[in-house]
């Protein structure tokens, strides 16, 4: 870790801080961390370190590098873990969250007529698998329809259980609205009816701190990129019975122990006659993003250098000011609710009709600040009045928070708003 990241550390001292993301210029404001996260110089120390000093590919190679990379792979695989309170055979490194969600829509076996609940707060990545699979296997979906709020009622919720229900797949926090799904109460719903249960940590893992035996989720995935770690790499948690007894619904290199299949020949060979590679290896197909899991071990680190509690703390400060000053500003509609204890990192809403991309555009270019303008790929959200009641077609604009975002930059943001907002009087 750089020796800035340490000083700025000690006391969260945001300006030292921001020290470590060269990206951060006094002329822009970066309010789109909810896409994706700027990312601090020691995680690109870690990454380059690998390609400059051990670059080799890992598990394989009986040679010094590779056994250091091997090492180096597995350490990260260990911190990941470690961050969830999971065991390391139930880490699986993918390229990102929707890489996860389908990994394990392609890796349950499901009947026709199953059914599916998820939720209309889902991004589309934890909502096309599913339709996917349901066309093509005739599965039932069942959408639990939260109001325009996000909020999320458990025994409306519990309703949509029937003895065919399989799955319950469910966004932890809501990428549009920075709610909080009630995940522990619904995973106790799914423990009683024998039902698995994903949460799309995404937007979660970066914020607050995630312990999977206390949700008692089945699966879990997120994205490094959003949590202040590289692109390209993603987590899968899978609970360790099912790490054990399911048939990934990837395989290659890395996942089966080729060396001892029993195949009476080529023409019938099969996984049958073969046995998987060791957990996690059965389910990392291929070779994994080696410098990604090394990056992204920096930036777990770093975020607990920083601390997970701190950080909220901090974050809340700048929510509660964030919120108070749009609910402020004439002709704003703020999505969600206007306490800040209600909501983490995210904030979205309208200017009168102004559509969100003239917005967008505007607080660029007028003001070099960075927002995210659309439907955040929240499609059931905004589009479906039957789904929901929202029907606001051209989504709208959304602020994300993150730690090196500072009180200063709150205040140009609202008075950016604020102008942008007078056109209406
Ligand atoms: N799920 C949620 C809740 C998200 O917010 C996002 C991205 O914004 C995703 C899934 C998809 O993440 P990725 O593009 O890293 O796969």
């Amino acid at each position: 870790m750089s020796m800035v990241g340490l000083r700025a550390h000690a006391a969260f001292d945001v300006e030292a801080l921001r020290a470590d993301f060269p990206t951060i210029t006094p002329d822009q404001i970066y309010l789109d961390s909810v896409a994706s996260s700027l990312t601090p110089i020691p995680v690109v120390e870690a990454m380059s370190e690998y390609y400059l000093k051990f670059r080799a590919n890992i598990h394989r190679g009986t040679y010094d590098l590779s056994m250091r990379a091997s090492e180096r792979f597995d350490e990260a695989v260990r911190a990941v873990a470690g961050f969830l309170g999971a065991a390391p055979e139930e880490i699986v490194f993918t390229q990102n969250t929707t890489h996860s969600i389908n990994l394990v829509a392609h890796t349950l076996d499901f009947e026709p007529g199953d059914e599916i609940i998820l939720s209309n707060l889902e991004h589309t990545s934890n909502m096309a698998p599913w339709v996917h699979l349901a066309k093509e296997k005739g599965l039932e979906l069942r959408w639990y329809a939260a109001d325009r709020d996000g909020s999320f009622d458990v025994e409306e919720f519990a309703r949509l259980f029937s003895p065919r229900t399989k799955l319950v797949t469910l966004t932890y926090i809501s990428n549009v609205l920075g709610t909080v799904v009630p995940v522990e109460e619904v995973g106790r719903l799914c423990r009683e009816h024998g039902v698995l249960f994903l949460v799309d940590a995404a937007q979660a893992v970066p914020h607050i701190p995630i312990d999977v035996r206390r949700l008692d989720c089945d699966f879990l995935a997120f994205s490094g990129h959003k949590m202040l770690g590289p692109t390209g790499i993603g987590v899968l948690y899978i609970k360790l019975k099912h790490a054990v007894e399911m048939t990934p619904g990837m395989l290659g290199g890395g996942t089966i122990d080729t060396a001892n299949c029993e195949c009476p020949s080529l023409e019938e060979c099969s996984i049958d006659y073969c046995s998987f590679t060791d957990l996690p290896h059965k389910w990392q197909a291929g070779t994994p993003p080696i410098a990604e899991a090394l990056g992204l071990q920096a930036a777990i680190g770093y975020l607990q250098e920083v601390g997970l509690d701190r950080l909220a703390a901090y974050e809340h400060g700048l929510m509660q000011r964030l919120l108070q000053g749009l609910t402020e500003i004439r002709g704003v509609d703020l999505y969600g609710p206007a306490d800040a204890d209600q909501r983490i990192g995210i904030v979205s809403f309208n200017v009168g009709t102004i559509p969100p991309e003239e917005i967008g555009r505007i607080l660029n270019e007028r003001h070099g600040i960075a927002v995210r303008a659309g439907q955040h790929c929240a499609v059931n959200y905004f589009n479906f009045d039957d789904v929901q009641g929202v029907g606001h077609a051209a989504g709208n604009v959304r602020a994300g928070l993150y730690l090196y975002n500072t009180t200063a930059e709150i205040e140009r943001f609202l008075e950016a708003v604020d102008e942008v907002a007078s056109v209406l009087v």
